[in-house]
């Protein structure tokens, strides 16, 4: 992923709907090329901020500690596709080998 495809995706980063596929490159890109984490950085505090001034709340603006939580959240759903990409695989190879096992014993019941 080049800093252009990074930079496009910002908006879906921040607001989780990255698919979980795309996040891994997203995550690499960011942790590599330090304009793009600027990028980022500058694209979280300015969502922070309007979403304060959305809420009227005196809450504490924190633009690292929620870009820490995004960056977070990012590795936990990396993780995780990678558990179910596993399980995918897992299970595609078990389905594999019971086919070949029907086909075995069809062959030796004299089906074929
Ligand atoms: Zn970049």
């Amino acid at each position: 992923m080049d800093c252009r495809e990074t930079c496009a995706r910002l908006e879906d980063f921040f607001h989780g709907r990255l698919p979980a596929d795309e996040l891994e490159p997203f995550m690499e890109h960011i942790r590599s090329c330090g304009e793009c984490e600027e990028e980022l950085k500058s694209y979280v505090a300015i969502e922070v901020g309007l979403e304060q001034l959305d809420d009227d709340s005196s809450g504490v603006y924190d633009p690292e500690g929620t870009y820490r939580d995004c960056m977070e959240r990012a590795k936990t759903r990396i993780d995780w596709y990678l558990v179910w990409k596993s399980f995918q695989y897992a299970m595609t190879a078990i389905a594999f080998w019971f086919a070949i096992l029907a086909l075995v014993l069809q062959a030796k019941a004299g089906l074929f």
